[in-house]
């Protein structure tokens, strides 16, 4: 009996696994492009998060042969930190939150959460343990509150409730006839850009994951909207250890630590005034910036 139920169990196992990680593959990742050649160590047990220290040790990846793109990169996160990672189009930002989810592991090098390998424990509880607000929020057909609880089927109406408001999304769903039934997504109600965010937020919060990734929109909400969800994002990020991988500079510049990365390796790292006096990469960048928006400003 044991024989035929052991395939069973796999199934259950494997099919949870794809679940869980879904929730947040459907959204930050194309599932097409992510090759499933990252599996569970036999007998792997599960990550055990004590405070949620975050370390990257001289990480070397690349998604080709011969053409590498991080190139040992050392970084940590201590517990409860906020680091924000800026640096070229390209550079890796959005890959080095891809290996944390472990949808790659490194060619060479490691990461540990508090000093586990984890590539060496059970992906689901990785995955549990890590929570992603991606750039753009794919949204079911279903209703609001299914939208915010997906992933965690068991969440409760209080919880959900809850969410909704720690993401600042609660006066939306007050002006909605039908509340958190109100059927989103293509054939229901369209949400904004800074809706849907929130909706992501909410979905993380739901989780209540001690690690978080948040992948900032790299196309600009009005300054208004971001600003008012970058507010929520420093309320959410407060307690967990969250890496902000920006594409802009201007949502970073209140970061506390500020890691720029060139050429696969962390080229600098400091406060933003900090970076400023060094002159360096980041001093550049933001100079263009600077220069990019004045010329915007002037064309309109
Ligand atoms: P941006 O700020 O423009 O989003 P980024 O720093 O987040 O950039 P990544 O998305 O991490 O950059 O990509 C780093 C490099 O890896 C890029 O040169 C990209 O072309 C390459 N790359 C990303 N994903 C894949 C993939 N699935 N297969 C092959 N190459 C990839």
């Amino acid at each position: 009996l044991t024989q035929l139920f052991r395939p069973l169990d796999m199934l259950g196992t494997v099919y949870r696994t794809i679940r869980q990680g879904l929730t947040d593959m459907d959204e930050m990742f194309r599932l097409l492009d992510t090759p499933a050649e990252v599996t569970d160590v036999p007998n792997a047990p599960p990550l055990h998060v004590e405070l949620g220290h975050v370390r990257f040790e001289n990480v070397r990846f690349g998604y080709e042969e011969g053409r590498e793109i991080l190139k040992g990169l050392t970084l940590d996160v201590p517990a409860g930190q906020t680091v924000a990672v800026v640096g070229p189009s390209g550079a890796g930002k959005s890959t080095l939150a891809r290996l944390l989810f472990r949808f790659y592991d490194p060619k060479a090098g490691r990461i540990t959460i508090d000093g586990q390998d984890i590539a060496q424990v059970r992906q689901a509880s990785l995955r549990a343990a890590i929570g992603i607000v991606p750039q753009d929020t794919v949204l079911f057909n279903d209703t609001l509150g299914y939208n915010i609880a997906y992933g965690r089927d068991e969440a409760s109406a209080a919880e959900v409730a809850a969410a909704a408001s720690g993401a600042a999304l609660d006066g939306f769903v007050r002006a909605l006839p039908d509340g958190f039934e109100a059927r989103v997504g293509e054939r229901g109600l369209k949400l904004s850009g800074g809706e849907k965010q929130r909706v992501a937020i909410a979905r993380t919060l739901v989780k209540n994951p001690p690690i978080l990734i948040l992948d900032e929109a790299t196309s600009a909400l009005d300054s208004r909207t971001e600003e008012a969800i970058l507010d929520t994002l420093r309320g959410v990020s407060n307690g967990r250890t969250t890496i902000t991988i920006a594409h802009r500079l201007s949502t970073v510049v209140d970061a506390d630590r500020i890691v720029v990365l060139d050429g696969g390796r962390v080229a600098e790292e400091g406060s933003h005034a900090e970076l400023l006096r060094r002159n360096g990469l980041y001093a550049d960048m933001w100079a263009r910036q600077q220069a990019e928006s004045e010329q915007a400003e002037a064309a309109e």
